[in-house]
């Protein structure tokens, strides 16, 4: 619900954003180049997924 901004302590405020995360969720080491990826999608560095190169093929 919307709330006029100074309604809204600086803690409750802090504390609600504790959650937003540094990064993209979901990252993982590429298995082929070790490059960070997103899982469930294709590497942008090799074009490698599931072990196989489904870019240049
Ligand atoms: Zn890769």
């Amino acid at each position: 619900m919307a709330v006029p901004f100074r309604r809204t302590s600086k803690a409750k405020k802090r504390k609600r954003r504790t959650h937003y995360k540094l990064e993209v969720p979901g990252m993982t080491e590429c298995p082929n180049c070790g490059e960070y990826k997103l899982s469930h999608r294709v590497c942008p560095e090799c074009g490698h997924y599931d072990g196989k190169d489904v870019v240049n093929n």
